[in-house]
């Protein structure tokens, strides 16, 4: 059976290795990381995410600063936010909450945060670089950040590799198969257009799940002693438990955990992963501006 990849205590250990280096920051430079989080509108899940990326920034010791303006705010005010965290020095890293009220553009707001604060990894500057050969982003979209760390951390060698991405989202397919190209994987990506998925799923070594479909990945879509990391979130009704729903993955984990040879469970995976790695690319942003040494 394959053994489990336990995202919550990797990102566990990576919150502790970040609150070291958050401390001795302090004493060094006499500074925390600070991390802006601008939320417009009241959705739900939207405050949950910001309440817990805060939350999680207080226990290794990153400052937040943030603001939430009313839904119907304009384009301009935003921006003028945005620029504001820009010039703010105690602010090294800026995230916008996604997604924004229909009235407002992404693009326009997503394109005026900093590159250089750009924890997300959305500026086009960054998504750019993270395309080119040779040059380096500044961030890179934590999930993706997250995948990668997730496979180095559970001893999955990358190079030579077959890998396999299921997704060419912006956010996690296109970056997470850039990544696994850069660390020397031979890498396809299958997405809602590819006529034969599971045909080619079949050939990864390392599987990376992001299409955004509850169990879509059966066992037999899987190579014998494949790693999977599954990436998706997914609600499915289940009126055998008070909530009404449960969370799966992308892939059926009750087959997959047959043929494969590691895995990630949802939850419990990949999403912990994220906020780990907001809280890293913040401490990049803080280092970079305070000129430390990466350790
Ligand atoms: P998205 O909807 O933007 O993109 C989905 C991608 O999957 C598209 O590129 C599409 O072409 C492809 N796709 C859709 N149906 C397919 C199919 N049947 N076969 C092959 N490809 C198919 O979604 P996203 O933002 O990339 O997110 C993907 C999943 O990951 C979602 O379940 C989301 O909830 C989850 N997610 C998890 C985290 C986390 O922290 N764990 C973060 C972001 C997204």
């Amino acid at each position: 059976k394959a053994a489990i990849i336990d995202g919550k205590a990797i990102a566990d250990q990576i919150r502790k290795e970040i609150t070291a280096e958050v401390s001795k920051m302090k004493e060094s430079v006499g500074n925390v990381p600070g991390l802006a989080v601008i939320l417009v509108g009241a959705r739900k899940d939207s405050s949950t995410y910001v309440r817990n990326k805060k939350r999680a920034c207080a226990e290794v010791g990153i400052l937040s600063f943030d603001v939430t303006l009313p839904e119907d705010v304009s384009q301009e005010e935003v921006v003028a936010r945005v620029k504001e965290f820009n010039d703010n020095p105690a602010v090294h890293g800026i995230l916008v909450q996604l997604p924004l009220p229909k009235h407002i553009s992404e693009e326009v707001v997503l394109g005026a945060v900093s590159y250089e604060k750009d924890v997300d990894g959305f500026h086009p500057i960054n998504v750019g670089t993270l395309a080119m050969q040779g040059r380096k982003p500044l961030f890179v979209s934590c999930t993706p950040k997250g995948c990668i760390e997730l496979l180095k951390r559970s001893g999955v060698q990358i190079k030579g590799k077959r890998a396999v991405v299921i997704g060419r989202s912006n956010i996690v397919g296109t970056p997470a198969a850039q990544l696994l190209q850069r660390e020397n994987a031979t890498v396809t990506v299958v997405h809602s257009q590819t006529p034969n998925p599971a045909e080619i799923t079949r050939e990864a070594d390392i599987l990376v799940a992001a299409a955004g479909k509850a169990e879509l990945v059966r066992g037999d879509w899987l190579k014998p002693g494949a790693v999977v990391i599954d990436v998706g979130i997914n609600a499915v009704e289940d009126l055998s438990i008070k909530k009404g729903y449960r969370l799966v993955g992308d892939v059926c984990f009750e087959e997959a955990c047959h043929v494969a040879s590691k895995i990630t469970p949802v939850p419990g995976g990949v999403g912990p992963m994220t906020i780990a790695m907001l809280l890293s690319n913040t401490l990049d942003a803080a280092k970079r501006a305070y000129g430390v040494a990466n350790a």
